[in-house]
């Protein structure tokens, strides 16, 4: 008992105003071709391709180098759909309960589960089409646009491919059909214009049929993998020096001590190099070039206020921050009793889960211009994605 897989691959991109099939066009790095072969490898015995001969060479290097271990044969394509798949079926010799899947290569975005029930229907009843319930609703309408009538939606399935039946059977019906000119969109019709019982299964939303050229792009944005498309990381660095007669504000709250850090607005030196490492994964520049020194409204200005501003040059640059981890390197105060109210402070100026922010701080072992306290220095990370 084998199991053949028919792929229809004839289609021209007339729908996608392009002379290429379009099953040989690139999608997230692979052709569609490519990824409907990969598919099926794991389920089928033996692949027949219905190709245009104008396809043949750049179709075989494609099988060539798909990572497909059973074995692909090509046989030429027909006129309409259904030649071709006549001429797919006609080059295999059935054994009465060999099962043979059509599918048209358009549908690379099919997913396992939906070729495994489609098998599974077929060598329990015969035949399995993945049918998914229809979600708009149908009218009937005449010539000339005027509605003749409604179809109950409770009824409707829309129709996808694979689709399995008995190959010895189809080939019968096919070959029946053509001979009586009866024509159709789909095998599944052949097989109930001959009077035979065809069985469906759950399809899945996400096998479509790429037609259109939003199809391929939306198809693109499902393939990609988030992690080289949306993400990006940004680092930042900030000093200020420690003074008498100056508050201590650091991550938005004030810590009581006997000195303060010097700067031009509250010298939060942490904020500070969150904001750059926002700033920086964005590629967006620095917070000198957005808040200038030398502009006199950021003089004593809270940096929480100018923290709300970055979220916003990210946001409207189309990046909302992910994560941020901020270690601020002081011999003293103690800062571990701050950190929860830290962590608060941040999250709230950013109306994010205060989950996403974390606050450490270190000493240098009295090392270093932060460790004979001249100084408090600040190191940040973040993560930001697309919007
Ligand atoms: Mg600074």
């Amino acid at each position: 008992m084998k199991t053949v897989l028919i792929m229809a691959a004839g289609g021209s991109g007339s729908r996608m105003k392009t002379d290429i099939n379009k099953i040989l066009l690139p999608l997230a790095g692979k052709t569609v071709i490519c990824r409907s072969l990969e598919a099926f490898s794991a389920h089928v015995d033996e692949i027949v391709l219905a190709i245009r001969p104008e396809d043949r060479n750049a179709v075989q290097a494609e099988i060539d180098l798909s990572r497909i271990t059973c074995p692909c044969r090509l046989v030429p394509g027909g006129a309409t759909r259904q030649e071709s798949v006549l001429n797919g079926l006609k080059s295999v010799s059935w054994d009465p309960d060999d099962i043979v899947l059509v599918h048209d290569a358009a549908r690379c975005m099919v997913d396992q589960d939906t070729i495994v029930r489609v098998i599974d229907s077929c060598r329990r009843f015969g035949s399995g089409i993945p049918a998914v319930p229809a979600v708009s609703t149908f009218k009937l309408c005449n010539a000339e646009g005027i509605i003749t009538g409604s179809v109950p939606r409770s009824s409707l399935f829309e129709i996808q491919t694979p689709q399995g039946f008995i190959g010895s059977e189809l080939l019968r019906v096919s070959l029946k059909a053509m001979e009586s000119g009866y024509e159709a969109t789909d095998d599944s019709s052949v097989m109930e214009w001959a009077g035979m019982k065809v069985r469906t299964v759950a399809g899945s939303v996400g096998n479509i049929k790429l037609t259109t050229m939003e199809d391929f792009m939306s198809a693109e944005r499902i393939l990609t993998p988030a992690s080289s498309a949306c993400f990006r990381i940004g680092t930042g660095y900030d000093v200020h020096r420690i003074v008498e007669n100056r508050k201590l504000v650091l991550c938005g709250v004030e810590i009581p001590w006997e000195f303060g850090l010097l700067g031009h607005s509250d010298a939060d030196v942490a904020l500070h190099a969150l904001m750059d490492a926002m700033l920086g994964a964005a590629a967006l520049g620095d917070i000198g070039r957005h808040f200038p020194d030398s502009d006199p409204q950021y003089k004593g200005i809270s940096s929480l206020i100018l923290l709300k501003k970055t979220a916003e040059i990210l946001q409207r640059s189309g990046y909302a921050l992910v994560n941020a981890d901020i270690t601020i390197i002081a011999q003293r105060p103690k800062l571990l009793p701050y950190i929860p109210v830290m962590r608060k402070s941040i999250s709230d100026a950013l109306s994010c889960d205060p989950d996403r922010i974390s606050v450490k701080a270190t000493t240098t072992e009295q090392l270093g211009f932060e460790g004979r306290m001249e100084g408090i220095s600040a190191q940040a990370v973040c993560l930001i994605c697309k919007t």
